[in-house]
This record gives structure tokens, C-alpha cells and sequence, in this order.
């Protein structure tokens, strides 16, 4: 007897569902996607012990009437597609009619379905593929389905089933997916009884973002917007400080559908660079529209990748949109100060000794302003009697008046302490500049604007540097010897193994030019395999803006720092140093003020 036997359409749909149906989310995520695709406006969902037990969706949509609801089971069975013209314009979230045949092959299901002009419901069972009865039922417009014990034949896959904690995570996941690119749903999920999210519909896409991820999340949010070259863009940008160990909260959408994309995500983390660390994720909300032409979502069963017509226009676009909105506003970070609210809140639970130790904070505090405030003006807002505990060095800032510094010329609000920070009066209160972040960023975008217009300007040195080199420097010299040129740097062979700074750049002029060539030899050797010549060359303008700018502990003049305090007026991303970290911290009066009162001063 031959080996060949053709697989019974149970066995099919078996399989077909291995590739659909992974686990309970994916079920949660296929029946809310037939709720839209039905024109739900509400949603409710129910899980019971993370969605192995149960997972039941009811809709509100335009239901089925009897006999669809048989056929909505077979495979292929689908009410979205007619002809292969609608292939090419498809709007609905499914079309490939294989999600209810996939699920019913393996759990056992029940759907109750009623459309508008029927007078009454009808219920259908099935059983891991076998069909039950219709019946007719009681039940409201639209259709409840029920999924109970998914897997319950297949111990394979149903062992690979985790906590419930984590298939509820997985389920949130979907919920959430859907509910940000479907702000005008009602929406409802609830676990063992338990009401996770109640989601009314909402006008505005920060309103649903706060329903979901906190108020905390939807306030630090940017929003821009652009139409370009057939893509509509909406972005709800993240300030640095949301961004995130993981890519979880960067949520992209094309047409409404969640996607996941290397090419947009690359776009996400360029137009960020600088203002996050570079192992962070910024927080986005990305909503694209293109024509449903100039892309194809069939690449993958569960459609979460696309294949774009042309992805180097959608990168460019979504970099542009980002770009310009982040270099466009004032990032400064806010000072975390504790919310007065919180501690007001909970002050009846806390104890007697927490409520001591914050009355004597409170007076240190209290006794610690009002010693400055009794000298100096009222305009001074740096007019400190003494350098406090915590500031050491008090430096003077007018120049040549070193026994009492408490009174400044008015140009001359600011304040070095510790020879690394600047503090100086803003409009809203003062700030607090880290004067090695903030002169790298402003070296980092000179760098930039130079060598995007030819070679670092560079001298000539009077006696040329030499240096041993290893092999891999050798080697690292000979494949980047443009990038090294264009850094302003000439390198000519001194003898075996030697080689000597002929020429070295001009803004690196306090730098040792054979230590810092040294340097960026080493970084070469160690990045140039994993980065393409563009990142390589931003790194390398890193280096060097953290060589040349000054550094934590030095002591500035006056007219440094007002020059520093001038540049960050114009430079761009002035926020943050090109590591992502910021270079300034902003107090506002306000927030003082808001401390000061929790004191009761
Ligand atoms: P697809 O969504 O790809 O068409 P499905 O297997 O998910 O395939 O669904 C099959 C069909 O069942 C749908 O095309 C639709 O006509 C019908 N259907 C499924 N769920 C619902 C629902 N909640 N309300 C109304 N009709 C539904
Ligand atoms: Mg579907």
C-alpha cells in the first residue's frame, strides 16, 4: 500500500489553525476583528482562566442570519471577498475566512447570532470540527461567540498554553492593539469576572491612550501630523523621558491594522537619536494611511507584517514627520518632584514615625529657604547667603567680586556648582544645565552642519604625533581612510608599523591628537562590522564632541558659561546630549510653590 493518504478537512483546518490560532490572544484578537469587520460600536469581552476556559466575545453588529451562520465555519468561508478585484481593495480586518474553521477545529464553540430584521436568534455548536444543531435561541442584534476549552484535544499544544497571568497579558495586548486604532468603540474586557478595561468611546486618540496606559503616559505626549506623497501620517510622539527597556510601547498602524515593521521602527529610533539612550524605545503612536495598493498584507497568516511597494518612501516620511516635530520643541526635563496630592492622600495610613521624619524634612526645608531668602533681593534668585551643604563650590559670578556674591548684575543669573553644573533663572522658575551634556550636544550638531558640507577644518601639526599601531588598526585606518579624512585627520606611514598626525582638527584643539586617534582606531575596529556608514559616522561625531567638549569638574569663566547658555538657545535638540541624555532639568516656580504648601509655610 502507498504511503500518501490526503489529510481529512478536520486534519486541514487542524493544521490551518496551528498557523492562526497560537494560543487564547489570538482568538480574542480574530472574534474582535469579526466584531469590527461587523460593524460593532460595542464589545464585550470575557476571559476565564486567561482564556483557556473561556473566551466569549459579544458585538452589537449586523449579525447572521441562519444559514451564514453554518457556513461562517467552513473554511474559506468569507462574506468580504466576491471577486479577485476585491482582493486588491480590501478595507474589512479578515478576508481569508479560515479564522472561525480554524478555532472551531480545536475548542468547542457556540454562536448566537441575530441580525436586525429577524425576529428571533439562532445558536450553532461545534465541537472540534464536528458540526452541532442550529437552533433558533433568544438573543440581542448582533452575535455573542463562545470558545471554550481551546486545545482540549491536543495536550501538545494546550501544554504549551502558560499562566493564566501571562495569556492575559498576551490578550491585553490584542485588546489594547485594537482599541487605540478604534477609539470610537465602546469596549469592555473582563478576566474571571473581573473588569479589566472600560473603554467608552472617545473623541480623541491621547483621551484612549490615557484610558489604557495611564494619564501619566497620554501627558507627555506630542502629536504631529503630515499628508505626503500618497501617506497620511499621525503621530502621537513620546517625550525621552516615557522611553521604554522594550519596543512595547511603539504601536504602528497602517489602515487601522497593528503592523510591526523594521523599516518604520528603524525610522522611529533615527528620528529619536540623541534625545534617548541609545538602548531605549521611545514611546510612539504611529497611525499610517496609504492606499490599500501600495501594499500587500498577505505576506503573513496573522497579516502583522506588510510588504510595503516602495518602504524607502514610507521610512523617509515617518523619519520627517518625527524629525521635525522633535527638533521643533523644548524637551527639557521637568524635575520629578513628589506629587504633594499622593502624600495628602494617604497621610491617614501613614505612620507616626513617617509623619515625624517628614515634619523635620518639611522644617529642614523650610529653615533652608528662609535663609536665603533673607538676603539678596527679590528679583535674586540666586542670591544664597552661604554655600549650602550641598554646594560646595560656590563660584562667584560677577566677575571680580569675590567677598559677596549675593547680588549679580542682572545679565548674570547663573551659577556654577561643583564646577559641573550651571543653574540659572527661567521664565517659569530655573533650570539646571549639565554643562558637559549640553556642550556636547552643541559640538555633536556643529559637527554635523560641518561635515554635511566637506571635511572638519583641520591644522597642520608643527611636529607631527607618531604612534605604534597594531594590526587592527592598520587595517581599521585602511577601510575607513574617507571617514578619516573627512574628520580633518592625515595619517601618513612613519617607518614599519608607525604612523604619524600630519594634520588633526581644529576644534579639537585642547584634545591630544594621538590619544584621540588612538581612541577612535579602537572604536572603528570595534564598531564599523555591526554599523552602516552613516551610524558609524554619527558615532564617531559622538567621540569626538565628548572629547572636545568640557568636561564634569571644570571650572568655567563667566563668559563660558554665558556662551553656553547662549548656544543652547539656538542649537538644536539642545535638551539632550547625543547620548539621549538630557542636559537640562527645569523647575518651575509652580512646582516649588506646590512643595512649599504641602509644608504648610
Ligand atoms: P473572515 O473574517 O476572514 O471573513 P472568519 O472565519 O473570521 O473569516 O469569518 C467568516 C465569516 O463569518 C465572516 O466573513 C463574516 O461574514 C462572518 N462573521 C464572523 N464573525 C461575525 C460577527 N461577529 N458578526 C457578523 N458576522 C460574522
Ligand atoms: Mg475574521
Amino acid at each position: 500500500m502507498g504511503k500518501i493518504a490526503v489529510l481529512d478537512e478536520n486534519m486541514v483546518n487542524m493544521i490551518a489553525a496551528g498557523e492562526v490560532i497560537e494560543r487564547p490572544a489570538s482568538v480574542v484578537k480574530e472574534l474582535l476583528e469579526n466584531s469590527i469587520d461587523a460593524q460593532a460600536k460595542r464589545i464585550t469581552v470575557k476571559i476565564e482562566d486567561g482564556g483557556r476556559k473561556l473566551v466569549s466575545v459579544t458585538d452589537d453588529g449586523i449579525g447572521m442570519e441562519a444559514d451564514d451562520l453554518q457556513s461562517a465555519f467552513m473554511p474559506h468561508a468569507t462574506s468580504k471577498i466576491r471577486t479577485d478585484e476585491d482582493l486588491l481593495n480590501i478595507s474589512t480586518m479578515g478576508f481569508r475566512g479560515e479564522a472561525l474553521a480554524s478555532i472551531a477545529a480545536v475548542s468547542t464553540v457556540s454562536m448566537i447570532s441575530r441580525t436586525a430584521d429577524s425576529i428571533q436568534a439562532n445558536r450553532f455548536e461545534m465541537d472540534c470540527g464536528n458540526k452541532g444543531q442550529l437552533k433558533p435561541a433568544s438573543g440581542d442584534c448582533g452575535t455573542t461567540i463562545e470558545v471554550r476549552n481551546l486545545f482540549y484535544k491536543l495536550p501538545g499544544r494546550r501544554k504549551f498554553l502558560r499562566t493564566a497571568n501571562t495569556e492575559m497579558t498576551h490578550i491585553i495586548e490584542h485588546f489594547t492593539r485594537i482599541a487605540l486604532s478604534h477609539c470610537q468603540l465602546d469596549m469592555t474586557l473582563i478576566h474571571n469576572s473581573r473588569q479589566l478595561h472600560r473603554l467608552i468611546p472617545s473623541a480623541n486618540l491621547i483621551d484612549r491612550i490615557g484610558q489604557l496606559s495611564g494619564k501619566a503616559v497620554a501627558a507627555d505626549l506630542i502629536e504631529t501630523q503630515s499628508s505626503e506623497k500618497n501617506i497620511t501620517i499621525t503621530a502621537l510622539m513620546g517625550k525621552p523621558a516615557l522611553a521604554r527597556a522594550t519596543s512595547k510601547f511603539q504601536y504602528v498602524f497602517l489602515n487601522r491594522r497593528f503592523i510591526r515593521d523594521r523599516f518604520i521602527f528603524h525610522a522611529i529610533k533615527e528620528a529619536y537619536r540623541g534625545l534617548v539612550e541609545p538602548n531605549k524605545y521611545p514611546a510612539v503612536f504611529l497611525f499610517l494611511e496609504m492606499p490599500p495598493d501600495a501594499y500587500d498584507v498577505n505576506v503573513h497568516p496573522t497579516k502583522i507584517e506588510v510588504r510595503f511597494r516602495d518602504a524607502n518612501v514610507v521610512h523617509s516620511q515617518v523619519l520627517a514627520v518625527l524629525r521635525e516635530k522633535l527638533l521643533g520643541i523644548n524637551l527639557d526635563v521637568s524635575a520629578q518632584l513628589p506629587s504633594p496630592s499622593v502624600s495628602l492622600a494617604d497621610d491617614t495610613q501613614t505612620s507616626h514615625a513617617e509623619q515625624a521624619r517628614r515634619q523635620r524634612i518639611a522644617e529642614a526645608m523650610a529653615e533652608f529657604f528662609k535663609e536665603h531668602k533673607s538676603v539678596g533681593t527679590s528679583q535674586q534668585h540666586f542670591g544664597f547667603s552661604a554655600p549650602a551643604k550641598n554646594i560646595t563650590e560656590f563660584k562667584p559670578t560677577s566677575v571680580g567680586n569675590t567677598s559677596d556674591a549675593q547680588i549679580h548684575p542682572a545679565s548674570k543669573k547663573f551659577l556654577q556648582v561643583h564646577n559641573s553644573y550651571i543653574i540659572t533663572q527661567s521664565d517659569e522658575g530655573f533650570v539646571i544645565v549639565d554643562q558637559h551634556a549640553l556642550h556636547e550636544r552643541i559640538i555633536y550638531e556643529e559637527l554635523c552642519r560641518k561635515i554635511s558640507s566637506g571635511n572638519l577644518f583641520s591644522q597642520r601639526l608643527l611636529i607631527p604625533e607618531t604612534f605604534e599601531l597594531t594590526e587592527a588598526q592598520s587595517e581599521a585606518i585602511k577601510n575607513n581612510s574617507e571617514l578619516i579624512e573627512k574628520l580633518g585627520i592625515e595619517l601618513e606611514p612613519f617607518g614599519p608599523k608607525t604612523v604619524a598626525i600630519q594634520a588633526f582638527p581644529s576644534i579639537l584643539d585642547k584634545v591630544s591628537p594621538g590619544s584621540f586617534v588612538q581612541d577612535l582606531l579602537d572604536m572603528l575596529i570595534d564598531k564599523s562590522h555591526e554599523l552602516d556608514p552613516e551610524r558609524l559616522l554619527h558615532e564617531v561625531l559622538d567621540l569626538t564632541a565628548c572629547k572636545a567638549a568640557v568636561k564634569a569638574g571644570q571650572r568655567l569663566t563667566d563668559s563660558e558659561i554665558e556662551q553656553l547658555l547662549k548656544d543652547k538657545e539656538t542649537v538644536a535638540r539642545a535638551s539632550r546630549c547625543p547620548h539621549g541624555r538630557p542636559t537640562t532639568i527645569k523647575f518651575t516656580i509652580k512646582e516649588l510653590e506646590k512643595q512649599f504648601k504641602r509644608t504648610g509655610f
